[in-house]
């Protein structure tokens, strides 16, 4: 028997930097919003734990964080070995998630192979042990995360819309980032951004989302890569109004209301960058179907 879980990408609507905590992180606000592009992980009772995927940029070993999931799950439940298979479609140190979606694929599919039955918060505290997107990336749909972006609070889903993701062809170190992140004065408090979004998020004001984007990890990325800045400049250039860089980069995502004005500008982009996906944020449909068993 093996279970397969849809492994989710994700963006970032909304990432306000707060300040820096006594433990080194930053606490954040987030508007979190998982996105269809996603890798497949299947999980396997086996004789031995090992792990296999299809890229080369992702270790076949203890530091994988699927593996990770599977090696703490069994060291606090005291469950069998696993054969993790990840087929990787979610670009590699993009500020997509994708390791932390992989590792938390893991937990939703150990839970369903072993019938533990855990409950969301178990989850939840193994996945923050993982890492801060993963307690995220169980979930998938949208969300708040604040902390230092650990600890989610479900929303209502957003009315799907579509997406051109531009990647640049390195990846950036998410510590790296916040490390040289300086804080700077805001025209608005962080407070006052969450607040406004959740209104828009409660009223499903898609087109108000779209014009509210904000990133404050920018400025910092653009400044170490300039190659991030010419991304996001280069995708205004070609038409796209709403634009923002996704975490702390190097993903640059450009947002439309409808599929046909997406794939209008996928070709435009396709020609102009090496690396474009075109894709949308999750559905219902997406979520009831994420997890199947063989
Ligand atoms: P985040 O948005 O959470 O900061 P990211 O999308 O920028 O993450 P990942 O693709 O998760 O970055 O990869 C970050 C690092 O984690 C890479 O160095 C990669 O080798 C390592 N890694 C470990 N396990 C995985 C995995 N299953 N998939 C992808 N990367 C992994």
């Amino acid at each position: 028997m093996q279970v397969r879980v849809a492994a989710f990408s994700k963006i970032n609507l909304l990432l306000d930097v707060l300040g820096k905590r006594t433990d080194g992180y930053h606490d954040v606000n987030m508007i979190m919003q998982g996105v269809r592009l996603s890798d497949q992980v299947i999980v396997a009772e086996a004789a031995t734990n090992t792990i296999t995927t299809n890229s080369p940029y992702v270790p076949n070993n203890k530091s994988n964080l699927a593996l990770k999931a599977a090696l703490l799950m069994q060291a606090a439940l005291d469950l069998p070995p696993v054969a993790i298979k990840v087929d990787k479609h979610i670009p590699v140190s993009a500020g997509m998630a994708g390791g932390s979606s992989d590792a938390a694929a893991v937990l939703l599919a150990m839970d369903r192979l072993f019938a533990l039955g855990l409950r969301r918060q178990q989850l939840e505290a193994f996945a923050a042990e993982i890492g801060s997107d993963v307690p995220f990336c169980l979930s998938a749909g949208t969300a708040v995360a604040t902390g230092r972006g650990e600890l989610i609070q479900d929303l209502s889903l957003l009315s799907p819309f579509h997406l051109v993701l531009v990647k640049a062809d390195f990846g950036v170190p998410t510590a790296r980032v916040y490390k040289a992140y300086r804080k700077k004065k805001k025209p608005v408090a962080g407070e006052d951004r969450l607040d406004y979004f959740l209104k828009l998020i409660r009223e499903d004001d898609t087109l108000g989302i779209l014009n509210s984007l904000y990133n404050d990890l920018e400025e910092t990325t653009f400044s170490m890569y300039p190659k991030v800045r010419s991304i996001k400049e280069k995708l205004k250039h070609l038409g796209a109004r709403h634009v923002l860089m996704s975490g702390s980069g190097p993903t640059v995502f450009a947002a439309f209301h409808t599929e046909a004005e997406a794939w209008q500008f996928y070709k435009k982009a396709k020609a102009a960058f090496p690396m474009v996906y075109l894709t949308s944020t999750v559905s219902r449909w997406d979520l009831d179907r994420r997890i199947g068993m063989s």
